[in-house]
This record gives structure tokens, sequence and C-alpha cells, in this order.
């Protein structure tokens, strides 16, 4: 499994409708997915100390789907791999009174990742081109804008030292139906019932559309898009985990030398008590 196979050359179009939800590429069974998995999750606590250590770079995953998409689920298993104590998520809901005085991209700046963390998006400045778009809460001269402002301000995160990894996690109207019935159904699932999400579910082909711009107009070399097919919870873990693994490895992460010789330092011997 390649990274690569999830994303398109910046300037070619997403086409969602051809991307299947329900892909798990060339395995077929979840049980063949977890020692790989596994090793991709180790993989990722490695890299993370070297990120940490080496206080270079910081990593921003941008994290967007449709309600019952499974954010919730890939943050917990696969960001699930990383140390707390160098990683954050951040979940982005309707902007507050003080969030909407201000352009749309200042509570995103506040917030991403410093050198050395891990910042997680759960939603994103993307909203501002998805919901808003598809609700029509800004007229169209200002959100149309919107696509060339974030690819200056990903290219402004990116050039100070920002790797950044954008997830779509892409699934098909059929299995946001059987989770959203399950949310109905399992008395442990009611809090994440939202009457609301049945109102976005009837403008999924709107919301397909506002996607595919999203995807194919901020898909730039310094902040590549990645769709993965999330139907089967098991596959999307293993193809974000890839996605992970693949986008810190290309950073060459050392950890920092040492000044001089560390073995010439004695270790004090203490008598205690
Ligand atoms: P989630 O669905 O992510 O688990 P919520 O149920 O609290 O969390 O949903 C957050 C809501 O906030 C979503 O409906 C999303 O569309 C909305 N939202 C996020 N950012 C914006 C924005 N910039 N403008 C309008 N609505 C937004």
């Amino acid at each position: 499994m390649k990274a690569s196979s999830f994303t398109r050359p910046p300037g070619k179009r997403f086409h969602l409708a051809k991307l299947d939800p329900g892909s798990t590429g060339k395995l077929d069974s979840k049980e063949k997915s977890l020692p790989l998995l596994e090793k991709n999750l180790e993989r990722l606590w490695s890299l993370q100390n070297r990120l940490f250590a080496g206080g270079k770079h910081g990593l921003l995953v941008v994290l967007q789907a449709m309600d019952g998409g499974g954010k919730d689920g890939t943050i917990r298993t696969v960001m699930g791999a990383f140390s707390p104590q160098g990683v954050a998520v951040t979940p982005f809901k309707v902007p507050t009174e003080e969030e909407r005085a201000h352009d749309f991209l200042w509570r995103i700046h506040k917030v991403a990742p410093a050198k050395g963390l891990v910042g997680i998006f759960n939603r994103s400045h993307y909203e501002d081109v998805l919901v808003v778009r598809v609700k029509g809460l800004a007229p169209e001269e200002v959100w149309r804008r919107r696509y060339e402002q974030i690819n200056a301000f990903e290219q402004l995160l990116a050039e100070t030292g920002t790797k950044i990894v954008k997830l779509y996690l892409h699934i098909s109207p059929e299995e946001q139906a059987r989770r959203l019935a399950d949310r109905q159904q399992d008395p442990d699932e009611h809090w994440k019932f939202n009457p609301g999400d049945l109102e976005d579910r009837k403008l999924w082909p709107q919301y397909m559309a506002a996607y595919e711009d999203a995807l194919s107009l901020c898909n730039t070399p310094w902040a590549p898009w990645y769709a993965v097919p999330a139907d089967r919870k098991w596959y999307r873990n293993l193809v974000v985990s890839e996605i992970l693994v693949e986008a810190l490895e290309s950073l060459h992460l050392e950890f920092p030398k040492p000044d001089g010789d560390l073995t010439a330092y004695k270790i004090p011997k203490i008598k205690w008590p």
C-alpha cells in the first residue's frame, strides 16, 4: 500500500463518485490488516519521538468527513499511537461571535502546531468552503476567494516548518445511514445523534460537489489532500496510518546529536537511604 494512491497530482480533479468508499485495496480481511496497522502505529510513535526531540517541524493533520465518517474513531485508533504529551486535538464547531468577528483563519492559525508537536484538526478551515458554501452561510464571492486564501495560508505554515496532511474520510450514503441508525438505536450512542445531521444528509450531492472543489482546488504540493475509503473502519485506519507514516518519514527526522562525548560524563554514585 502506498499513500500516493489516495491523492491526485496537484491540478488534477478528484472525482468522488468514481472513488469506491467500500474499497479495501488488496486486502480481503480485517485480520490481515491488524498486524500491518500495529506496525504502522509503532512506527508513528517512534517518528513522533524524533519530531518532538528534533523540534524543527510540526505535523498538522486535517480531518474532514460527512457526519458519521469516522473522524473520532480515526483519532482514537490511529492518532492514539502518539504520545499525548506531543499531540493536541482541536475540534472546530460553529464559530463563536468572537471568532466570527475575525477573518476565518484566525481561530485556525492560533492552534496550528508548534515545532515538535502534532496538531489534529477535527474539522477545520475547510468548513468555511463546505458547510458555509452548501448552506449559503456566506455569499459566493466570499467563499470563492477562500480556496486561494487557504492555499496561501497553508503555504505559509509549510514554509515555516509545518508538514501538512489533509484527510477526507470518504463514506457512502448507505454506510452513513447505517451509522446514523446505530446512533438512534444504541443508548450508548444516543448522545451522538443530532437531528441536524439528517438535514445535512439531504444535501449529500451538494456536499460532494463542495468536497470535490475543496479537494481539487486546495491539493497543493505543500498541503496534499488524501481521499480515504472509509466504509470499512479497519481499512480506513490502515490507510490513514500509512499516510501519516509516509508523511513523517519524508521529513527524514533524526534525533539531535549530543554536544561532545556523553560517555565522558560520570553518573554520580548516591548512597540512599
Ligand atoms: P462533529 O460532528 O464534528 O462531531 P458537532 O456535532 O459539534 O461535531 O458539529 C460541529 C458543527 O459545526 C458541524 O455541523 C459543522 O458543520 C459546524 N461548523 C464547523 N465549522 C463551521 C464554520 N466555519 N461555519 C459554520 N459551521 C461550522
